[in-house]
């Protein structure tokens, strides 16, 4: 392993474990054992979460005249998937080992030994895995064919005979609602539809904590526009908008890069395809996808007309035209989000000859703002400590802690993110002042109590 790759796990293998042991994120199910690498967020993951969604429900719907945003269902007519092809053609390559029976994708085998990107080409994929590649598991060379495995999850509905599934995307719920939305509320174009919701994936390997799950949730945006406008300035602005929103979360420009799909990869009805992506510490590419940003011209809206026999296009009445819209698709998974905004806030430093492990969040996605800490547990302390939290928690979300030593809550604070400490010493008592400490810097100033919802609403601002 080369020594970038072994950095890059060391913090991998922090993250999951600060995650964790902080109560962010936990592995599904592990009283029974597990289930499939599946995870489930804790107190402070669901926050932090939250608080991604929040940001961006707001900078792209609520800030925006031209974006509208809904929450469709995750079970659809089975005759959608026909349409946008995920039924015949959802599919991951996957292989064998007939030695130790683990299973893995095949496109990913390949690119990782070779650097070929051979997605989609069954027989060269087989052909090289069979002649050229180990088991990564058992280090034997026994494989068998790649083969392609649908990836929706089936279920039934009473009442339905075909099979239904757990909607693989949540995209395909905006497209059946473009007609309502039309009908309903007359949007001039360009406009777009908006939706964050669970996508389910029967993943051939779910793998690298919650980069790749089978049970994930989606931000998309399907942003509708006149076929006959230049596309390019608009499709150059999302890729902005998309990397200013990442900017937002803490991440760093130079974490970054963008990736264009090579135009023989693309899709057929696709003019271009951009995927910003995240340096993830884990892997040898250095940089796996975050956002996807694809040109999709009218392949969604004509498929649906054709397959429900409805006419789904716009009409413009001042230049009284009637034309299926074009759509540029922004798109990003939210648990990707909240990875790559631990890896991007997570700092050790040097303190007085010892280590602390902080989580510099920005104030606006941090799980907890402000941290009531009382010196002692005596009740002349946790008595005006708690009223200062029973009154400050209608403003912030705030946390009381009386256990441990100072110290040890300060790290604990630090660990979980929290912008500012409140201390309630003895000193209180006296001079109606509190210390407040500032995660990054660490410094601390006294604020008179009259005055700290003041102050704290300025800092958090
Ligand atoms: P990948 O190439 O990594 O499998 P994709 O190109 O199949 O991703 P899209 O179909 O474009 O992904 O899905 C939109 C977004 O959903 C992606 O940009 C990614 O952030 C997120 N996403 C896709 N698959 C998963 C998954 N299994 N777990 C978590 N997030 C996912």
């Amino acid at each position: 392993m080369s020594k970038e790759a072994k950095e890059k796990n060391g913090v991998m293998e922090k993250i999951v474990s600060l995650c964790k042991r902080r109560g962010f994120v936990f592995p599904s199910c592990e009283i029974y054992g597990g289930l499939a690498n599946a995870y489930g967020y804790g107190p402070y993951g669901a926050e932090l979460k939250n608080n991604i969604k929040q940001l961006w429900w707001k900078k792209f719907v609520h800030d925006r005249e031209d974006i509208v945003g809904i929450d469709g269902p995750i079970l659809l007519h089975p005759k959608l998937w026909e349409a946008s092809g995920h039924t015949e053609g959802f599919n991951d390559a996957l292989v064998d080992c007939k030695e130790c029976k683990k299973r893995f994708r095949a496109d990913h085998l390949v690119e990782e030994f070779t650097g070929q990107d051979l997605e989609g080409q069954l027989e060269e994929m087989t052909k090289i895995i069979q002649a050229e590649i180990k088991c990564p598991e058992c280090g034997k060379q026994n494989w068998t064919e790649a083969r392609n495995l649908n990836m929706m999850f089936k279920t039934e509905m009473n009442g339905i005979s075909e099979a239904v599934y757990l909607r693989p995307e949540t995209a395909g719920a905006i497209f059946i609602e473009f007609k309502n939305i039309v009908d309903s509320l007359r949007p001039k174009i360009p406009f777009g539809i908006a939706q964050i919701g669970k996508a389910f994936r029967n993943e051939i390997v779910a793998k690298n904590f919650i980069f790749r799950l089978r049970e994930f949730e989606q931000m998309e945006i399907e942003y509708f526009i006149d076929p006959e406008v230049d596309w390019e300035p608009l499709f150059e602005q999302w890729l902005q908008w998309q990397e200013e929103f990442a900017l937002e979360l803490g991440i760093k420009s130079n974490q970054l890069r963008r990736y264009e799909h090579p135009k023989d990869k693309l899709s057929h009805y696709s003019k271009k395809t951009v995927d910003t992506e995240f340096a993830f510490p884990f892997g040898t590419r250095g940089y796996e996808e975050l956002f996807g940003l694809a040109h999709r011209a009218d392949f969604d809206l004509t498929q649906h007309a054709k397959f429900s026999g409805q006419k789904l296009e716009y009409f413009d009445a001042v230049n009284n035209r009637r034309f299926v819209p074009h759509v540029l698709e922004p798109t990003v998974g939210l648990d990707r989000l909240v990875f790559a905004s631990l890896v991007a806030a997570y700092a050790e430093e040097e303190v007085k000859g010892g280590k602390r492990v902080v989580l510099k969040f920005p104030v606006k996605i941090a799980p907890v703002k402000v941290a009531i800490l009382p010196l002692s547990k005596k009740e002349e302390l946790t008595k005006p400590a708690r009223e200062l939290f029973n009154n400050l928690k209608t403003h912030f979300i705030c946390e009381y802690d009386e256990t441990q030593s100072i110290g040890k809550r300060y790290r604990r604070q630090d660990e979980i993110g929290t912008p500012y400490c409140v201390t309630v010493d003895f000193e209180t008592l006296t001079d109606q002042a509190v210390t407040v400490r500032d995660r990054d810097t660490m410094e601390q100033e006294r604020v008179k109590i009259g005055e700290l919802e003041v102050y704290l609403k300025k800092k958090l601002a």
